[in-house]
């Protein structure tokens, strides 16, 4: 048996890093006889974490990067066998995932345990993420083997030689809420952790469809988002509210794209299908501060399109945690004070918030954002495009003249 394995490990070159030069190998903890400690009466805690790990590993294989596993069936591997296979392996990177457990049923939340010889970069940006997916932090730390100075504690980081491993603890078993949480969203927790490592080797992940931020650039020009209105046969209401979607897309930093396409969604092009009407000006089916049903009056009512618009991105804004522009509606004070205001992140995850349905963030991307982004200009009139981005101009001259007197402003209440 040869114990004398390299300890010291370099983080990894970042700058250098591209999936194709990058393995990583993926160990689902414990297996065959051994079942692990954070089981609970919906799974064993071996199952649970090969089901992570094999949704992790077709999700590197999907982005292009090298991946293998340790085991991909349920069978025992000895802590020799398991080391040996992460040391011969070629990977750079090790994501050994499991699940707690606890005497005291209250503790709960994700730990990482990164190496004594690493900073620990690695471990927090998988914590970030996760946190971003609503699981709950506790701690992101190493451990030093008591009896072995300079060693680790736990062998999958003693034992991996330069492969840098991280423990990844999902939660706790004996914890009903964590529990509750793996049950719901092991696939998001997993996703995480593949966007974790995507973000440490400098990967380029948020391209991925399924990973779409809210807060960003907008991917199109005015023209492009009016014309994928009129291929969609939107009102002339709707095409013309594509220039204040620019507007406060830049003022906000919201993609305006991306709430352009879920208005698309929710007005029907427009069209306004349901109890919403056209008069409203309620692009985005915002609720009043306190709706007793889903009728009409159980909606917000904007003054103007510029205010509807404007009303949209500010209820954005509570979701991602941007400040609001000029004076907001009832409602967005609601979503102010739910535990998850401010945290949203990707637009998948506006499923089960902004609307009841879980699909309805993917159903913004795939339905009408991807058909977006895809939309042919063409610029055989050039007067038209001359026109256009005379009025393209327009809005952004105005958008930095709003942006300015909202400077203006905050130097007064500064030197106040
Ligand atoms: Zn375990």
């Amino acid at each position: 048996m040869n114990i004398n394995i390299v300890t010291v490990k370099n983080n990894v070159d970042k700058v250098n890093l591209r999936g194709d030069f990058v393995k990583i190998i993926i160990d689902p903890g414990h297996g065959g006889k051994d079942p692990g400690g954070g089981n609970n009466e919906y799974w064993k805690e071996k199952d649970m974490n090969l089901k992570i790990s094999l949704y992790q590993y077709e999700r590197f294989k999907d982005l292009g990067i090298n991946v293998e596993m340790t085991r991909k069936r349920d069978i025992y591997l000895s802590q020799e066998e398991r080391t040996k296979k992460v040391r011969g392996s070629g990977a750079e990177i090790c994501i050994s995932n499991h699940i707690n457990s606890a005497y005291n049923k209250s503790a709960q939340g994700v730990e990482i345990i990164h190496s004594i010889y690493t900073d620990g970069t690695l471990a927090g940006l998988i914590m970030e993420e996760l946190k971003v997916m609503g699981a709950k932090g506790r701690r992101v730390f190493s451990k030093t083997h008591p009896n072995m100075p300079g060693k680790d504690y736990y062998y999958m980081n003693r034992l991996t030689g330069n492969v840098e491993t991280v423990i990844v603890e999902y939660g706790f078993a004996s914890n009903r809420e964590d529990s509750k949480r793996i049950l719901d969203n092991w696939q998001q927790y997993a996703e995480a952790v593949v966007a974790g490592v995507c973000e440490y080797i400098n990967y380029p992940y948020n391209k991925d469809i399924n990973y779409t931020k809210i807060i960003g650039k907008s991917e199109v020009t005015l023209r492009k988002m009016q014309d994928w209105a009129r291929n969609n046969k939107a009102t002339e209401k709707f095409i013309g509210a594509a220039e204040k979607y620019i507007k406060y897309g830049e003022i906000t930093g919201i993609r305006a794209d991306i709430l352009y396409s879920q208005s698309g969604k929710e007005t029907n092009f427009g069209r306004y299908t349901g109890v919403v009407t056209e008069d409203m000006n309620n692009f985005a089916g915002i609720k009043v501060k306190n709706p007793t049903g889903d009728q009409s009056k159980d909606h917000e009512r904007f003054l103007t399109v510029d205010d509807g618009v404007r009303g949209h991105f500010n209820h954005m804004c509570a979701y991602v945690g941007i400040e609001p522009v000029g004076k907001v509606h009832d409602r967005y004070f609601v979503v102010k004070s739910l535990s998850w205001a401010g945290k949203v992140k990707y637009v998948k995850q506006l499923g089960g918030k902004w609307a009841p349905d879980p699909r309805y963030g993917i159903s913004i991307i795939e339905d009408y954002l991807t058909k977006l982004l895809n939309t042919t200009v063409e610029y055989n009139d050039y007067k038209v495009l001359y026109e256009n981005c005379k009025k393209e101009n327009a809005v952004l001259k105005e958008s930095i003249r709003e942006l300015r007197n909202k400077l203006e402003k905050i130097a007064t209440i500064a030197e106040v």
